[in-house]
């Protein structure tokens, strides 16, 4: 039986991209490529946040004590190894046990199931199938999965997705893959982080997007950048902005021009609704 590293599963309203407003179950898996340790920091300077929260790391017992950051990853802690034994490995059956007890009906009607991290496609990939597979899975529509947009897919699982969406016609199942690529204001490397030849081979097994976090002009001219990399490599999806801003003096910073200069470019604004819902705690 296949075991996956959750650092949270909960229930919530995805506040974000494609289906923002969407009730959801949002699984968070523990890994990730990337440390994103520029968000919120003058360019080129790396946030030392998290560095001070783990200093302190005996004095929180569950995921759900520990401080939100304003810079750096607001998830530092599903990747941090620091923070890993706040992330237990569960089987799918107690993966599934847990999700019918969350959902309102105990089982699945509109809801959407979001994986994401961390990174949701390193090695986990190998362990979807098993959970999707489950008996008490079965009604589920649609999945997205919240990438950076680095990891290809294996070829077994992308047949898998392929063939998950057209098993139950009625269904209509859908994948979405809601890739948030990293520009350099994520202090990210751009050879590392933008892979538009790793993003279209997505567009073969679902829908998918791209989903920029930006906060100055620079940062939009970067995504103008990004965007012409990906259309030249045969990239189809939409494109969205969003603000920076895990917490809410941040985000409201920066939302309005944000969601002006998607206008601008005819994009998609995609705004952050668990902030002003409900502050981005953890578990929203
Ligand atoms: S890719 Fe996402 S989860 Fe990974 S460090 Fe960056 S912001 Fe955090």
């Amino acid at each position: 039986m296949s075991k996956i590293k959750i650092a949270e599963l909960f229930y919530s309203i995805q506040g974000e991209g494609r289906y923002m407003g969407v009730p959801s179950v949002f699984l968070r898996t523990f890994g990730c490529n990337f440390t994103c340790d520029g968000f919120g920091m003058p360019r080129g300077e790396h946030s030392k946040e998290r560095d001070f929260i783990a200093a302190d790391i005996k004095k929180f017992f569950k995921y759900q004590d520990l401080p939100l950051v304003s810079s750096g990853c607001d998830s530092y802690a599903s990747w941090d190894p620091r923070f890993k034994d706040l992330s237990p490995m569960l089987t799918s059956e107690a993966i599934v046990d847990r999700i019918m007890e969350i959902i309102p009906h105990g089982e699945w009607q509109d809801e959407h199931l979001v994986i994401t991290g961390g990174e949701p496609l390193l090695g986990w990939q190998r362990a979807y199938p098993e959970l999707l597979d489950h008996a008490k899975m079965a009604g589920l529509k649609e999945i997205t999965f919240e990438t950076n947009g680095t990891q290809k897919l294996a070829e077994d699982f992308k047949e898998y997705l392929v063939k998950w969406q057209i098993t139950n016609h009625q269904l209509n199942r859908e994948v979405t893959f809601s890739v948030s690529a990293k520009l350099p204001a994520s202090g990210e490397k751009w050879k590392e982080a933008i892979l538009p030849e790793v993003v279209c081979e997505y567009e073969q097994v679902g829908t998918a997007y791209l989903k920029f976090v930006v906060a100055t002009e620079q940062d939009i001219k970067d995504a103008e950048h990004a965007v012409e990399e990906f259309r030249t490599a045969g990239f189809k999806g939409h494109v969205y902005l969003m603000p920076v801003g895990g917490v809410e003096s941040v985000y409201a910073l920066n939302a309005k021009n944000v969601a002006l200069a998607a206008m601008k470019r005819g994009w998609r604004y995609s705004d952050r609704l668990q902030v002003p819902l409900f502050k981005n705690e953890w578990g929203t």
